[in-house]
């Protein structure tokens, strides 16, 4: 018998008849005599539906008001699921995220799990019964509140309850068929792949590939469990993440395993700054206390005649107004000239674990977006990775040539069942 822990996105349960068909997937793995422990997302666009309606009402909710809303989202489709399923003669019980034992720290709207007691998941495993548990949500025990997890949620639930309970693996249900070279809904000669490494998995979702959540990834990655992403429409064989122990990652892998587009990153540039020691120091200790999760830096070559450089980085949209405002209040201390800000940004990123044996990837890379017209703003790699900063409006084609420029054009289309992508 295995413990299996699957997990069904907002568009696997987008509405009634999306229920009861994930409903008899569920009651089929239970019935080939596995212990099944399920966790859901919220309806559709719910969560968004949600936040739009808080918006209405206050143009800043709180925290702590925010967290009890949006949880509303999971209550309702584990319980319509927990019916579903009983309608079909196996016994399931749903639970909200405290009551499945998942702890957080109170950080409202981004909370970290900081432990996971699930007694009461377990014993509606050994009663025989299947066990739903609303995904994204948590409880933290200082405060006595509610908390959630930070968008997408769901997949950093799943994964640490498959942890806690050693699952023998767990199912990230979607609508794709697995995580793809690039996202299908873009190109659509992306390539299904059928197995990749935790490792490019992580820097894959750390560019902006939206198929699994890099806190998830981690979270696994830490704890050895294997993830399973696959379609909730069909019952094709979806992508399998690997945690190769060492030694036995002797598998020749392919060169790259995908490539990522990004679209909410800003740049902002300090324009004017005296290149003296200290002033990055004195800028990025300005821009971490504004709570920005900065990612590319460029420092420019100082101009002889005034000793001042411009230096420029990539952080996400949302921080930008914040991360602008700590920046111009310390104007003075710092000595720079002007600040530019730039939201038309998007991001592309090129990811394999073959990148380290393998020379010549950046300049097939930089040839291919040259021969496309395509400029490129800003570079920074990894060991597996080479990201570069383009104009949005050309991130979609630089992901076609690039895609192509590597080979890994499929023969057919792929297929994309539901959602918005949102
Ligand atoms: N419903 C939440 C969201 O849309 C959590 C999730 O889908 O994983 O972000
Ligand atoms: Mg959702």
């Amino acid at each position: 018998m295995s413990l299996i822990v699957q997990k069904y996105g907002g568009s696997s349960v987008a509405d009634a008849e999306s229920i009861r068909r994930v409903a008899k997937r569920i009651v089929e793995t239970r019935k080939a005599g596995n212990e099944v422990v399920v966790v859901v997302s919220a309806m559709g666009d719910t969560t968004d539906e949600l936040m739009d309606l808080a918006n209405q009402v206050v143009p800043q909710p709180t925290g702590r008001e925010l967290d009890m809303l949006l949880t509303a989202g999971e209550r309702i489709s584990m319980a319509l699921l927990a019916m579903s399923i009983k309608s079909l003669g196996v016994e399931a019980r749903s639970y909200t995220g405290s009551q499945a034992g998942m702890i957080t720290d109170a950080q409202h709207g981004s909370a970290r799990i900081v432990d996971v007691t699930p007694d009461r998941v377990r014993s509606a495993l050994d009663s025989g019964a299947v066990a739903i548990v609303a995904g994204f949500q948590g409880f933290n025990r200082g405060t006595g509140d509610i908390t959630t997890l930070g968008r997408g949620g769901s997949d950093t639930t799943a994964v640490a309850l498959a942890a806690a309970l050693k699952a023998d693996v767990c199912e990230i249900y979607t609508d794709v068929d697995g995580v793809y070279t690039t996202d299908p809904r873009m190109v659509p000669r992306a390539q299904k792949i059928d197995r990749i490494t935790s490792e490019e998995m992580l820097e894959l979702a750390a560019a902006g590939a939206k198929v699994l959540y890099i806190r998830a990834v981690e979270y696994a990655r830490r704890h050895g469990v294997t993830l399973h992403v696959r379609s909730s429409f069909n019952n094709n064989e979806g992508t399998l993440v690997i945690n190769p122990v060492d030694g036995e990652s002797n598998v020749e892998e392919p060169l790259i395993a995908g490539v990522a587009a990004d679209l909410s990153q800003a740049k902002i540039t300090v324009v004017g700054v005296p290149d003296i020691p200290g002033k990055a120091a004195q800028i990025f200790t300005t821009v971490a206390g504004a709570g920005a999760n900065i990612d590319m830096i460029v420092q420019n070559v100082s101009a002889a005649a005034t000793s001042r450089t411009d230096i420029s980085f990539t952080l996400p949209k949302t921080d930008g107004a914040g991360t602008l405002a700590a920046l111009s209040h310390a104007r003075d201390a710092i000595g720079f000239e002007t600040l530019e800000y730039d939201e038309q940004i998007g991001k592309l990123s090129l990811v394999g674990a073959g990148m380290r044996t393998n020379a010549g990837v950046s300049a097939k890379l930089f040839t291919a977006l040259y021969e496309a017209g395509i400029n490129i703003e800003m570079i920074s790699t990894s060991e597996i990775r080479i990201s570069v900063v383009t104009r949005a409006d050309t991130i979609a084609q630089a992901v076609r040539v690039v895609h192509t420029a590597f080979d890994l054009d499929a023969e057919e289309q792929a297929q994309v069942h539901g959602g918005t992508g949102r």
